[in-house]
């Protein structure tokens, strides 16, 4: 597998590559330079299970603002450099993680090499990548449009850059907001680059649109091997981003833990509201994300406690009452008003 044989990148207390467990990044959507608001974000972002943070970094206040925003948080971070080589070798003299660049935008060799200089003397890995939207016009030309074979072209003359400066702590990302593109650039580069890859679907879109062509591309590209991080892109709170790149690990099986909700998709026989509910429930069991176990919120007596039989505990709505359920056994019933606090009673007696 792929992802078993890239090189082992350290980025701040955290390993990727090599085979070690698939990390999930978000990005602030914060000004850096706010650090009160960008760190809050970032707390609220560890606490959903994000690995990495990305944050933006476009002026000298926001590369200043690192070494206080990073005092308060527990996870990597990452800045994400556009074109000024400045703030590149500032963010890192400020305690950066990690530095994103374009090595074709920094402004030319010599500010290219002064960037890797930086990085090296604090041995920080360099994360060199594409985006579809931006790929130099002359390969755009070459390949007659844009292609999956003109995104690795390009994305292997940014890894080259690097090396020939000499520095091969390097992480790759190639990015496109056609999922199949994605797909095919990443099968493509895969076999040709020893590094860590970081997959996500760019501008994938609001949440409904986001999630899906995120769970398909990034769902693919690692059932096949391939990727080190991921992030899920979406218009909107970055924590669904992290709650979203959780589900998609959790289904193909690359990360084990957490709480797994699973409700009905309701029917004529719906006897409660089950969307509040499952809401409800959901916003009760955030307090018990190392749990590793799997809870059921189902609309009905009838078919409800079989249909939980999976889960370890659950909940089946009736008329103006619940049913509290482990392993598919009703244990007792409740006032519709009581069903959430009794859900979590039972979780405690059980699991706590
Ligand atoms: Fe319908 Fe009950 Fe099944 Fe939910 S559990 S889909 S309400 S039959």
């Amino acid at each position: 597998m792929y992802r078993d044989n890239t090189r082992v990148i350290r980025i701040g207390d955290r390993v990727i590559g090599g085979g070690n467990p698939i990390l999930i990044q978000s990005m602030t959507n914060t000004r850096t330079s706010d650090v009160d608001a960008t760190a809050d974000q970032i707390l609220r972002l560890e606490e959903e299970g994000c690995d990495i943070i990305r944050c933006t970094v476009p002026d000298e206040a926001s590369a200043k603002a690192i070494s206080e925003i990073k005092k308060r948080i527990h996870i990597p971070l990452v800045a994400d450099i556009h074109f000024d080589y400045r703030m590149a070798i500032m963010a890192i003299e400020n305690g950066a993680d990690k530095i994103r660049i374009n090595p074709g935008n920094i402004g030319g060799e010599e500010k290219l090499l002064a960037v890797v200089e930086a990085a090296k003397k604090k041995e920080i890995p360099i994360r060199v990548g594409v985006n579809s939207g931006s790929l130099e016009k002359e390969i755009v030309d070459r390949y007659g449009g844009v292609t999956a074979e003109g995104i690795v072209e390009s994305a292997l003359d940014k890894v080259h850059m690097i090396e020939k400066a000499g520095y091969e702590n390097i992480v790759v990302s190639i990015k496109s907001s056609d999922v199949m593109m994605s797909v095919h650039a990443h099968e493509a580069l895969a076999p040709k680059c020893p590094y860590p890859l970081h997959v996500g679907i760019t501008e994938a879109g609001s949440l409904v649109s986001g999630n899906i062509k995120s769970g398909v591309g990034i769902g693919i590209i690692l059932y096949e091997g391939i990727g080190d991080t991921i992030r899920v892109s979406l218009t909107g709170d970055p924590v669904e981003e992290v709650k979203s790149a959780r589900i998609i690990l959790r289904s193909l099986g690359l990360k084990k833990g957490g709480i797994e909700i699973v409700s009905c998709p309701t029917c004529g026989r719906t006897d409660i509201d089950l969307i509040d509910l499952e809401g409800r429930v959901e916003k009760m069991l955030s307090k018990y994300r190392d749990l590793n176990i799997k809870v059921a919120v189902m609309g009905c007596a009838v078919n409800g406690p079989g249909e939980a039989k999976e889960a370890d505990i659950g909940v089946a709505g009736g008329h103006g009452e619940g049913l509290i359920i482990r392993k598919g056994e009703v244990v007792r019933k409740v006032p519709e008003s009581e069903i959430v606090g009794e859900l979590e009673n039972e979780l405690k007696k059980t699991f706590l």
